[in-house]
């Protein structure tokens, strides 16, 4: 059942969508994460050509279940690059694989009211795939991730995304999993390496976002 919450971000997200559209972006308004993964499967995926898939880590990716949609297609690669099993340098040389895919899907750290990505990363397999490389790429964001402009992206990452996802990693060892708080530091570990701002997508439509009305992801 909506909400009046529902219907106060669906406002917002319309707006944004558009202003996606204006940046040259596809653009899309899904209801909810299985609303998502329609969209995925059956507006985006049978207008462009895909052999291959891989994915930057995304817990919003997740939630919408599109890569278990798309293991059930027999003529889609998917190159793992988050299995078990690997090294550490295995799945680093993964990852630089996976700037060669056909289709490349992550979330996104926060959107502005502009239609503007802003993304901050570790290892920076996530910005390079949005930058350049996989032919396509698709970003799933939740409602959460919608941001009055740069500035407030910037704080929102640095203040609360970036600190919880350190706490996500059980096993790194940064200041802000102890204090909650960034404290700009020097660890080895420190996820917060390569910020990018998406302004525009060139080509046109090579990036698709696809706003979801719902919480999802840090
Ligand atoms: S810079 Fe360091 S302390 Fe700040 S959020 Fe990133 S990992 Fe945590």
């Amino acid at each position: 059942m909506k909400t009046d919450l529902d219907t106060y971000w669906k406002l917002r997200l319309e707006r944004c969508v558009q202003a996606l559209k204006n940046n040259h972006f596809g653009a899309w308004l899904a209801e909810n994460r299985d609303d998502a993964r329609s969209i995925v499967m059956e507006s985006i995926l049978p207008h462009i050509p895909v052999q291959s898939v891989s994915w930057g880590d995304s817990i919003t990716f997740h939630a919408t279940g599109v890569l278990n949609a798309i293991r059930q297609n027999p003529r889609i690669r998917v190159l793992e690059t988050f299995a078990q099993d690997l090294t550490f340098d295995e799945k680093i040389e993964r990852r630089r694989q996976a700037l060669l895919v056909d289709l490349f899907f992550t979330g996104s750290n926060a959107v502005t009211e502009a239609g503007q990505l802003v993304n901050l990363d570790m290892i920076g397999n996530r910005v390079g795939g949005i930058a350049f490389g996989p032919r396509h790429v698709v970003i799933l964001a939740g409602r959460n991730k919608l941001v009055d402009d740069v500035d407030a992206a910037m704080q929102r990452i640095r203040s609360y995304a970036a600190p919880v996802n350190a706490i996500r990693h059980a096993n790194f060892k940064t200041p802000c999993m102890k204090t909650g708080r960034c404290m700009d530091c020097s660890s080895p570990d420190r996820i917060c390496n390569t910020w990018t701002i998406t302004e525009k997508s060139f080509p046109r439509e090579r990036i698709h976002v696809v706003l979801i009305n719902e919480d999802l992801g840090l």
